[in-house]
């Protein structure tokens, strides 16, 4: 490998992952905080959110970047459902949403029990329909990526929405900051990402994966892994089931058995990334105030 390679292997197996000469591109820089790829075969676009300055954006793949959103309720997380269309995890808002295809916007979700969610931050579609999303405190913390507010929840849950009643339900409570979350490609496990060190370094940076019942609730929850540089934020699973995660230093890529295979080095904190492209190779990283994104030998799994 070229002495430049973003590519540290920590564990062979990871040299079945990529191809050595793939580089990593930096395709837009200028977000304050990048968050929340997603990406549209049909339409050919990336869109991302770039939460403190209240827009959502949008790439082509001949390079063209623009706005897709603005002000954009200060988004964060987004997915599709098995529809195609765009759910999307709003601070500012303080829910859960999606868009439609004619460009209006449905609220799926923004109480529990009568009081506001605290700021919902990441989102995955099951493929029976059910939403599944993280609620942290991150976008009431401060005006910087929301609105300033006391929590009215007690807890920073991890809710399932029912896809025929429409009705959340808090699945586990016991996380310090859940943030992004992911199902292993037989959605027999779901993977969720403890944050609570961002701004405690005694609290877990680890990812915590769980047995998923039926599609409806979470059990026999264990630590999967730990993140050794920054905290676990958005991650996906390949169609091989390795977790792919952001973090401090790069993309870390864990094997099923939780062994750290290898990291990305990206020179910039990673909150989030998807696989994208028309093969489903194309990583796209947000990071910090760039997009990136580089090819893999992996494929994504969990797209509509
Ligand atoms: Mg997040």
């Amino acid at each position: 490998m070229p002495a430049s390679s973003p590519f540290e292997v920590h564990d062979n197996r990871f040299k079945a992952l990529f191809n050595s000469s793939a580089a990593l591109e930096e395709l837009y820089s200028g977000c304050r905080w990048a968050e929340g790829p997603v990406w549209f075969d049909d339409a050919r676009h990336l869109l991302w959110s770039d939460i403190p300055n209240q827009r959502m954006l949008r790439w082509t793949p001949d390079g063209n970047v623009s706005v897709f959103r603005e002000p954009s309720n200060f988004t964060n997380g987004h997915t599709r459902d098995r529809q195609g269309r765009l759910v999307s995890c709003e601070h500012g808002t303080r829910r859960v949403t999606r868009t439609e295809p004619d460009g209006s916007i449905t609220v799926l979700a923004d109480r529990f029990q009568g009081k506001h969610l605290n700021s919902p931050n990441d989102v995955v579609v099951r493929s029976d329909g059910s939403i599944w999303f993280t609620d942290p405190t991150y976008g009431i913390l401060s005006d910087y990526e929301g609105y300033k507010a006391e929590p009215e929840q007690s807890s920073r849950n991890v809710y399932r929405l029912d896809p025929v009643t429409g009705e959340i339900t808090a699945l586990v409570s016991d996380f310090l900051q859940p943030n992004g979350l992911a199902f292993s490609p037989d959605e027999n496990l779901l993977y969720v990402a403890d944050s609570g060190a961002s701004h405690d370094d005694t609290a877990p940076r680890h990812i915590r994966v769980f047995d998923v019942n039926d599609g409806r609730t979470l059990s026999n929850g264990r630590v999967f892994c730990h993140i050794d540089n920054g905290v676990p934020d958005g991650m996906r699973v390949d169609t091989s089931g390795n977790v792919w995660s952001s973090a401090a230093d790069g993309v870390h890529c864990f094997a099923p058995d939780g062994t750290l295979l290898g990291k990305i080095l990206v020179p910039q904190t990673v909150a989030n990334l998807t696989f994208g492209g028309p093969r489903r190779n194309r990583l796209f990283i947000t990071a910090t105030r760039s997009l990136y994104s580089i090819y893999v030998t992996a494929t994504g799994a969990q797209m509509p």
